[in-house]
């Protein structure tokens, strides 16, 4: 399968920013910049804080654009104070969640047994998961890349089946490109892209491989986005900073079309 053939898929990652009624301003504003415009080539997708996620689904019901959460737990309901629960999700017309985003790895302990946990919910849940794994800035420099990432791959999706597979995206987000306006080089990011791909070979063959869509994340903006998104093994991006300006986000969106 060739990259064209493969769906991009952009995602804004929202993080703790807007309220309900400023997500419904930000959301028009994406749905007024992208009027008239063709959006088969290409998902879109708003992952919101949770207090967000009515006011978002109602402002883009009916339209190309799709409601995500940023993170959700791995037991359907029970005494854990804080949480929600993939069900909960769903049962409030979210099709996509990202899981193990390094924010919460770095400040909320999440480690990949727990990641693990969370894939699994959420695609029994029949939720869309975008799987974030990367590299801290010292892994990098120990040239260590590869092997930290094809570990947590192989970590976060132990016991996800062949079948549910279709449901997973993976998001290549390096630790040190996350909202610190230091993206990685489109080369840098494809070739990270590329090693998923193989871990993805060896886990699930090479047909399943090749038909994954993997972003990159990590400052990418209307400037750098059409390079990156031009390489052959980057289907989209995962986009924080950026996703909160509609005219950026808008950008974004139409490189990857
Ligand atoms: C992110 O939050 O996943 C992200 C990539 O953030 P930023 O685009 O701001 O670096």
């Amino acid at each position: 399968m060739k990259k064209e053939t493969r769906k991009a898929v952009i995602a804004g990652n929202w993080k703790m920013n807007k309220t309900p009624a400023e997500a419904t301003e930000l959301i028009t504003a994406i749905l007024q910049a992208n009027e008239g415009a063709d959006n088969s080539g290409c998902t879109v997708v708003a992952c919101v804080p949770y207090v967000d996620i009515d006011a978002a689904v109602k402002a883009a019901k009916g339209t190309f654009l799709k409601i995500g959460a940023e993170n959700c737990h791995w037991e359907k309901s029970g005494a854990y104070t804080g949480e929600i629960s993939a069900d909960m999700l769903v049962a409030c017309g979210v099709e996509y969640v990202i899981i193990g985003h390094s924010e919460r790895r770095q400040y909320f302990g999440e480690t990949d047994l727990t990641v693990n946990r969370r894939v699994k919910a959420a695609l029994e849940a029949g939720l869309k998961v975008i799987l974030c794994v990367g590299e801290l800035l010292e892994q990098r420099e120990q040239g260590i890349t590869s092997e930290i990432i094809s570990m947590q791959v192989k970590i976060d999706l132990a016991g996800v089946t062949a079948e549910q597979m279709e449901n997973v995206i993976i998001a290549y987000e390096p630790v040190w490109a996350i909202g610190t306006g230091k993206n990685a080089t489109a080369d840098e990011a494809d070739e990270v892209c590329g090693g998923i791909r193989a871990t993805l070979a060896q886990l699930y063959g090479p047909a399943l491989a090749e038909a994954t869509t993997i972003q990159y994340g990590g400052s990418m903006n209307a400037k750098n986005c059409a390079e990156l998104l031009g390489k052959v093994n980057v289907d989209g991006g995962l986009i924080g900073g950026a996703a909160l300006k509609a005219p950026d986000f808008t950008t974004i969106i139409s490189a990857a079309r």
